[in-house]
């Protein structure tokens, strides 16, 4: 470096060219300092989404670049966090991006002792078959105490915690609608 523009780099200098009489600005910041850029600075567009992670379903801001979550950030306008994330909400980027993330379905059959993949229309049917299957052989039209009923206790439903709130409606919705009484959420555990 030439011995003028080190000069130019001393701090009390800078102090005064710089207008930064105190040194609480720029005048004190290094070249590297001053060349960060936010990590969402690359992105490309924005979309604001909630934190699937839990029932807060705090804001989040989903940084967008070539069509990939490049990051997620708390989103300053959602009136529940006002711009904050716990820390399984700041890494739910990895929800997305994880290398360990599911695509299929994972099926062990009864005394299995190894994961098998199925595709999800297999998957679906098995459910729908057991469901029925599960229904006819245990509906009660009594219940303990001798009242009408008509139910399954064959069945319960128990929710995610990633679960928001028009899916929790629809599953609720699914199980009364199949007689099935037993049902609970994660979140709540
Ligand atoms: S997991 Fe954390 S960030 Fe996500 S909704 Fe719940 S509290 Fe908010």
């Amino acid at each position: 470096m030439r011995p003028g523009e080190l000069i130019g780099r001393w701090p009390l200098l800078r102090q005064v060219r710089e207008g930064d009489a105190f040194g609480l600005g720029r005048a004190v910041q290094s070249t590297r300092t001053q060349e960060l850029r936010p990590r969402t600075d690359a992105a490309q567009h924005v979309v604001q989404s909630i934190c699937p992670y839990c029932a807060v379903g705090c804001g989040q801001l989903v940084y967008v670049r070539d069509g990939k979550v490049d990051q997620i950030e708390g989103d300053p306008d959602s009136p529940i966090s006002r711009g904050r994330l716990c820390p399984k909400g700041a890494a739910s980027k990895n929800l997305v991006t994880s290398p360990s993330r599911e695509y299929k379905v994972k099926y062990r059959p009864p005394n299995g002792t190894e994961w098998e993949e199925l595709e999800l229309g297999q998957a679906m049917e098995m459910i729908a078959d057991r469901v029925i299957e599960t229904r006819k052989a245990t509906w009660q039209k009594q219940g303990d105490s001798g009242a009408p009923t008509e139910r399954t206790m064959g069945i319960a439903m128990l929710g995610g915690a990633t679960l928001d709130n028009e899916e929790n409606y629809l599953i609720k919705k699914l199980a009364m609608g199949l007689g099935v009484v037993q049902v609970e959420n994660q979140a709540r555990i």
